[in-house]
């Protein structure tokens, strides 16, 4: 294009698709974002191409767009890998990952995942009694595992023993000595032989931002000592042959991989001793936490993780296979619960850029009116010292201009100066300071620490149709990154710096850490927004948690949605299986207690009411009706 010295390579530097994207996305040379989503090369898409699609069959922006042959690559992948380590490090044992339902409940995903699971025996892990109700019916497969976790009352114990009645092989994990009791009562009265598993309370302190999944803090989990007691019990009653699976649970996106090591040498040990105590058990899980590379970097920090789902299998398989030999006791089948590798790649959300809000630039005339006070002056003079900036004096014009400033505040309160004068005074001021930024980034100058900020005060923010409270959860919770990445015109230089704000009136709602050159940033490059091109962004790896996690904030609630399978026989190389309408107005009213209907009735009689007054004529009556009445029915997000 018109920047000779940008180029697709510099795109990728500068958003890290290839890295995050893990071979499901790219850019192509045409400067768009690509999909492909199967490992075959022909089945690339541009993502624009699905946008427009989804438009051409009315599906309004902001929207969700799933890619099944992600998920469904994923389930394979994960499958391969363990199988293939376990193949080479001659391990006795299988493999018999489960999907933690929790990660993303959608029942599309969910039957996905069995769906392609099911020549490798994959199973399905449920956390509470609503997962379980679907496990129980979503997963048929008798070979497969359902490992249940998560607090237990009566009714979940129940329900899982019903299972054992269907023949699953539903395993209850056991996370309080206190479901012990109860299992063995229900088992009873019920007449079937329970499947048990013991969590586990590693001792290693975690690291990241779930460390408190393991260690003295952890919720879940039996101490040795509990362990022990329950071993007890379960010998008292004849039922040692039911305890068939040792369980873990370090926490989610583990980025370092000695944590597996660690885990797996005290978890190893445990299995080991049990087995000796006379539990044949056939299953060590090792819980969740393969993490994702967020940011693309390949690193230890929180949003990213230093290895790769070959090495996190490797170290499982040969761990354990070390220790069991050690120890002299069989490789027991290896079990693992991995949500977010398996959903994070298939979903991204698509927004438009709406507005862009210069927070302190405006065109307001500051030029010289009679009587103004000295403060105005001295700034207006201070600006014009600004056009000659050098080394030595650009930090005392920063000073100079943040103090009157201030004094222009102060003297604002005593009513000294007028709104007209604090406005002058204020614009100038950040005149200045942009400028000051521009000289800082033009000559490399050494920045001192207060001028730091000074970028990420003035950059401006783009307003994106979309809520981090709905659709980025994690990143309003816990500063999760979430790559943030134009999906069209990669192929010009960005040039705006900028922060993300939504439409949401919570300041809170924001995205303010991306991913940057050299770490993390606070604002983003993207560019210029033009006034007849509209300008979308996507926000990718939102598959995990954040699809599930959303809240009505605002009223704004679930965004409209699209199932994506590519098809090697389309003319644009893939089609739109599913459309699933995200919330209307009128839905989202409903679930805080309002009642639509009555509340159209409601405008209607004041409605009338002004026209038997005359106030408002009646066509013109009726019409206001209609638009409150389209407006309940219509999507919550801007039009
Ligand atoms: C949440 C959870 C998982 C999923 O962890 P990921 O890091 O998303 O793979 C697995 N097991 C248990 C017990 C969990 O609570």
């Amino acid at each position: 294009m018109s920047d000779k010295n940008w180029t697709i390579e510099k795109a990728e530097q500068t958003y890290r698709v290839k890295n995050w994207g893990d071979g499901y996305f790219g850019i192509n040379e045409a400067g768009n974002l690509t999909v492909q989503p199967t490992s075959k090369k022909k089945s690339e898409v541009e993502i624009k191409k699905v946008v427009e699609e989804m438009k051409s069959q009315g599906v309004k922006l902001p929207a969700v767009i799933r890619f099944h042959d992600i998920l469904r690559s994923q389930v394979k992948n994960i499958n391969r890998i363990f199988r293939d380590t376990i193949h080479e490090a001659d391990y006795d044992g299988k493999y018999y990952g489960v999907y933690p339902i929790k990660v993303n409940q959608m029942r599309e995903v969910v039957e996905e995942i069995i769906d392609a699971g099911a020549p490798y025996d994959f199973g399905l892990e449920a956390g509470s009694k609503s997962e379980l109700l679907a496990a129980l019916v979503h997963n048929e497969n008798p070979n497969s595992l359902t490992v249940l976790n998560g607090y237990k009352d009566e009714d979940y114990l129940r329900l899982a023993l019903i299972g054992r009645k269907l023949n699953r092989k539903i395993i209850i994990v056991i996370e309080k000595f206190s479901e012990l009791k109860n299992i063995l009562r229900l088992s009873k009265e019920m007449n079937v032989t329970p499947l048990i598993g013991l969590r586990g309370k590693m001792s290693l302190q975690g690291r990241g931002k779930w460390a408190n999944s393991c260690g003295d803090k952890a919720k879940f989990g039996l101490t040795t000592a509990e362990i022990l007691n329950a071993v007890k019990v379960m010998e008292e009653n004849n039922l040692m042959s039911s305890i068939v699976l040792f369980h873990y649970h370090i926490g989610s996106q583990i980025s370092d991989i000695r944590t597996f090591k660690d885990a797996i040498n005290e978890a190893g040990r445990i299995y080991a001793k049990l087995y000796k105590m006379g539990c044949h058990l056939e299953y060590f899980d090792a819980g969740g936490g393969l993490g994702i590379d967020y940011d693309g970097s390949r690193s230890n920090n929180d949003s990213s993780r230093n290895y790769n789902v070959k090495e996190y299998a490797q170290d499982i398989v040969y761990g354990l296979k070390q220790i069991c030999e050690l120890e002299g006791v069989p490789h027991p089948n290896i079990v693992t619960e991995s949500g977010r590798a398996i959903t994070a790649h298939h979903s991204c959300v698509i927004t438009n850029v709406i507005d862009r809000i210069d927070r302190h630039k405006n065109n307001f005339d500051t030029s010289v009116t009679e009587g103004e006070h000295i403060l105005v002056e001295n700034m207006r003079t201070l600006e014009q010292e600004s056009n000659k900036f050098t080394k030595e004096n650009f930090q005392t014009i920063f000073n100079e201009s943040v103090q009157i400033k201030e004094e222009g505040l102060n003297a604002f309160k005593l009513g000294v100066i007028g709104l007209d004068e604090r406005a002058k005074i204020e614009t100038i001021h950040w005149r200045i300071m942009e400028k000051i930024v521009s000289y800082v980034e033009s000559t490399k100058t050494f920045v001192p620490e207060e001028l730091k900020n000074l970028s990420v005060d003035i950059a401006p923010q783009y307003l994106c149709n979309f809520s981090v409270f709905q659709s980025a959860a994690d990143h309003w919770a816990i500063d999760q990154i979430l790559p943030l990445v134009p999906i069209s015109r990669l192929n010009e230089r960005p040039t705006t710096q900028c922060g993300i704000a939504d439409i949401t009136c919570d300041s809170d709602g924001k995205i303010d850490c991306f991913i940057g050159p050299d770490g993390h940033n606070e604002t983003v490059l993207l560019h210029d927004i033009k006034e007849d091109e509209e300008y979308l962004v996507g926000l990718f790896l939102t598959g995990a948690y954040q699809d599930v996690m959303g809240d009505n904030h605002n009223l704004f609630g679930r965004v409209n949605e699209v199932h994506v399978f590519s098809d090697a026989e389309d003319p644009q190389g893939f089609y739109i299986e599913e459309i699933i309408k995200g919330n209307s107005a009128a839905q989202v009213l409903s679930t805080m207690q309002y009642n639509p209907e009555y509340m159209a009735q409601s405008l209607k009689k004041l409605i009338n009411k002004e026209i038997t007054r005359g106030n408002i004529a009646p066509r013109v009556g009726v019409n206001l009706v209609d638009f409150y009445e389209d407006c309940l029915a219509n999507y919550t997000y801007l039009n």
